[in-house]
Parts: C-alpha cells; structure tokens; sequence
C-alpha cells in the first residue's frame, strides 16, 4: 500500500475520570494499557506512514500517573511531536501540584475548561460529583501559573438559563483583568457541540433559533469574538428544516478519507478513524488480531460500514429517510451530515 504522509495513532491507555453527558468519545468504562502496548502499536504502524506520531491518550489527556514517562515515551516513538494540547485534566490539576507547572514547562499558556452553567449543572453533565468545585480551583491554579483559562460552554434547552452562571463566575474571578496583568488573554465561548456520541442523546432538547436570545451578553460577545462571526446564528449554524430544503436535492457523496489521518485505538485495540463518534460501525479492525496494513486498507478502501455508506449513499437520501423538517434545531452543515450518517448506520 502506498505510505499515508503522517499517520497519528492515539491510545486511550487510561481512559477518563469524567462521564460528561456531551461526550462524542462515549461513555464507556475505563482501560490500563501497559506502556509495552504503546511501544508495540508503534512498531505496527510506524511502517505506514512518511511520518509517524503516536500519543498515549484522546479521552482525559494525563490521567494515568505515569503521564510525565507516558510523555517522553512518546517522544520517543515519534518522528514528530505535537506540542500538548491546550486541555488538560482538571482532575490531575488538583490531585498533583507538579502537574500545572509540568505544564508550563512544555509551553502551555492557555487551558481549556468545560461549564455547563453553576455548581450542581455542571456536576451533573460532568457526571462526576464536585467536579465544578475542581475546576474553579483549577482556574486559580492557572492563574497563579500564568496560564489563561479559556471556559468553553457546551449549551442545550436544559442548561440554556444556567449560562449565566458561567458569566457570573468570570466576573467574580476578575478572569479578564488578571489574564491580563500576566500578558494573558481571556476566552469565554459557547456552542451546542456535534450531535453524536452521548449528545446526540440531546437532540430533544438541542438549541433553536428562539433559543439564542437567551444566550447572556457578555458570553455572547466573547463567543463571537473567539469564532470570528458576525451573529450568534453564525456560529449555532443553519435549522434544520433549512438543512433539509438544501439537501433534499444534494446527491453528493462525502469521503472522509485523508492522507494525514488519525487513528484512535481503545482499551481494546479496535481502531477507529478520528471523525465521527468510535462507535462499532467505524470500526477498521482490531490491532491484536488484523495487521496494522490490513486496518489501514479498510481505511484507504472505505471498508468500515460508516465510510462505506458515506461514499455510496447520497446525502439526499440520508436527509429523507432521517431529516426531520419541522425541526428548528441549530446544526453546522457537517456536523448535520455526522449525525444523519450515524443513525442510517445504526439504524441500517
Ligand atoms: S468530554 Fe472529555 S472529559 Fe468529558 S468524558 Fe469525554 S473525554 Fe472525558
């Protein structure tokens, strides 16, 4: 098979602490790879690719405590390495003080952290009691580190009057004025997330275009600034019944297939491509028992059940069987596409 030009295969050797409601990466329980495991899919999927990288996580990044050695191993199995991400485990935040300034030294100056409104909303979609109390404890920590916390907020009908909350805190925390006074910038941001995973179990209660409004000013005008748009229906994307006006004569066909894809490999070694929800219909095979070179000829030939509906079945006729258009709910149009294919497959 011709090399793909990079190739990014990523474990989840640990899992998460987290059970968050929104989750596209699922909610299912968590592994303990071994580093060996690390090393030994590696050695399966360097071959295949000009350049290779491989990571140790793609649900909670940093959750087992090996993490720093994790790191290095990584490291060294890649040809490249990515910097860390600009996320972090605010679990391992206040459980591990070196872990902020670990951090720091790798050249993280912004982290991400998710709201879902006050204490008891975001304990709740979290799934995980005390986790608020963590995450405003994380903030300071931050702060006090010269790192800038950047709040993102995942929003549906259920938790729309909470995002206040969300405002209330930032100004409380001064957040603004003290990224600041370390050169810092502040970011505060909301969406309604991709409509699969665990979220696509929000469709009925998914955003509409009434819903906007409500949307609290400050994090309406941070939000816009953080997308570059001009409106929040900008960002929240198209209804649906306008969705379905566009695509009902749309006979085209979508190919996620990339030359630089990313692979994830859960607890049990079924491989999967990162673009959608690793549910079993994206499935390309299973490490331990197919060869890496086979995994990555599904991939190339379109073999998972989902790329093979993706390239054969038109998108008009995805949208009729599934669309509902009396649906004012608010979607990107490919994130629409997403969810459409998944329940075609799921349903097939
Ligand atoms: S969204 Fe992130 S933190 Fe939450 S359950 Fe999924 S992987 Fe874990």
């Amino acid at each position: 098979m011709k090399k793909f030009d990079k190739l990014t295969v990523c474990l989840d050797m640990r899992g998460c602490p987290n059970r968050c409601r929104h989750c596209w990466l699922g909610a299912v329980p968590n592994g303990n790879m071994e580093k060996e495991e690390l090393r030994f899919a590696a050695r399966e999927f360097k071959p295949l690719a000009n350049t290779f990288e491989i990571d140790f996580w793609y649900r909670e990044p940093d959750f087992g405590d090996n993490y720093r050695e994790l790191w290095e191993l990584t490291e060294e199995l890649s040809d490249v390495k990515t910097p860390h991400f600009e996320i972090m485990s605010f679990w391992r935040a206040v459980r591990d003080k070196d872990y902020i300034p670990w951090l720091y030294s790798l050249g993280v100056r912004v982290c991400q952290l998710t709201l879902f409104g006050g204490e008891e909303k975001t304990d709740h979609y979290v799934g995980r009691k005390g986790a608020y109390g963590e995450i405003v404890k994380t903030i300071e920590m931050l702060l006090e580190h010269k790192i800038s916390p950047r709040i993102q907020a995942f929003v549906n009908k259920d938790n729309i009057d909470e995002l206040c909350e969300i405002e209330r805190l930032a100004e409380d925390m001064s957040l603004e004025k003290r990224c600041e006074q370390f050169g810092g910038k502040f970011v505060m941001f909301v969406h309604q997330g991709s409509c699969d995973g665990e979220n696509e179990k929000f469709y009925d209660a998914w955003v509409t275009l009434d819903d906007l409004k409500k949307i609290p000013p400050k994090l309406a005008e941070k939000t816009l600034e953080h997308f570059g748009k001009q409106s929040l229906s900008e960002v929240f994307g198209e209804t649906e019944h306008d969705l379905l006006l566009k695509l009902e004569n749309d006979s085209s066909v979508t190919d996620f297939r990339e030359s630089s894809p990313v692979f994830y490999v859960d607890r049990n070694f079924d491989v999967y491509p990162n673009v959608s929800t690793p549910e079993p219909f994206w499935c390309l095979g299973n490490l331990k028992r197919d060869k890496a070179e086979r995994i990555a000829e599904n991939y190339l030939e379109n073999k998972s059940a989902a790329q093979n509906v993706s390239v054969t079945v038109p998108v008009c006729e995805l949208a009729k069987k599934l669309g509902n258009p009396d649906s004012m709910r608010l979607f990107s149009k490919g994130d629409y596409f997403d969810y459409l294919l998944n329940r075609y497959c799921r349903e097939m």
